[in-house]
């Protein structure tokens, strides 16, 4: 049985009892029975308001949940682009310092890279650098 039920109960118990409440208990008994019927009408307030906050909660988890999936989705779409844009990295190794020097076809069009590392000006061989990928 609910609260508010329980405490319907109660008052017409009181009232089919005949409770006198101009006697000290029935006056007791009557201010206790008002003060119960009032808790539960704020408990049964309560329960309403926090179902409602619920309902909010879901609402606002739903719509986090499509912003999630919408910035996840653009994530996922930028790195696809990114992979597709990749170029073939080309390696070669600096003679000066002797540095792993990593480039892509725009440097080797050009036909020179700086060293990253000691600075040296590095000019493309194309062919040795064939002949050099051959050997390995
Ligand atoms: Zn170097």
């Amino acid at each position: 049985m609910e609260i508010l039920e329980k405490v319907a109960y109660l008052k017409g118990l009181a009232e089919g009892l005949g409770l006198d409440a101009d006697t000290k208990e029935g006056k007791i008994l009557t201010v206790m029975i008002d003060i119960l019927d009032d808790m539960a009408l704020e408990l049964q307030d309560l329960w309403d308001e926090q179902a409602e906050m619920e309902d909010g909660l879901d609402a606002v988890s739903d719509d986090l949940s499509d912003v999630e999936s919408l910035l996840y989705e653009t994530a996922d779409e930028e790195d696809e682009e990114e992979d597709d844009e990749e170029e073939p990295v080309y390696e070669t190794t600096c003679p000066n310092c002797e540095e792993a020097i990593y480039f892509d076809e725009d440097i080797l069009a050009d036909g020179s890279v700086q060293c990253p590392n000691c600075g040296e000006k590095l000019e493309f061989d194309l062919e040795s650098l064939a002949d050099s990928e051959e050997e390995e």
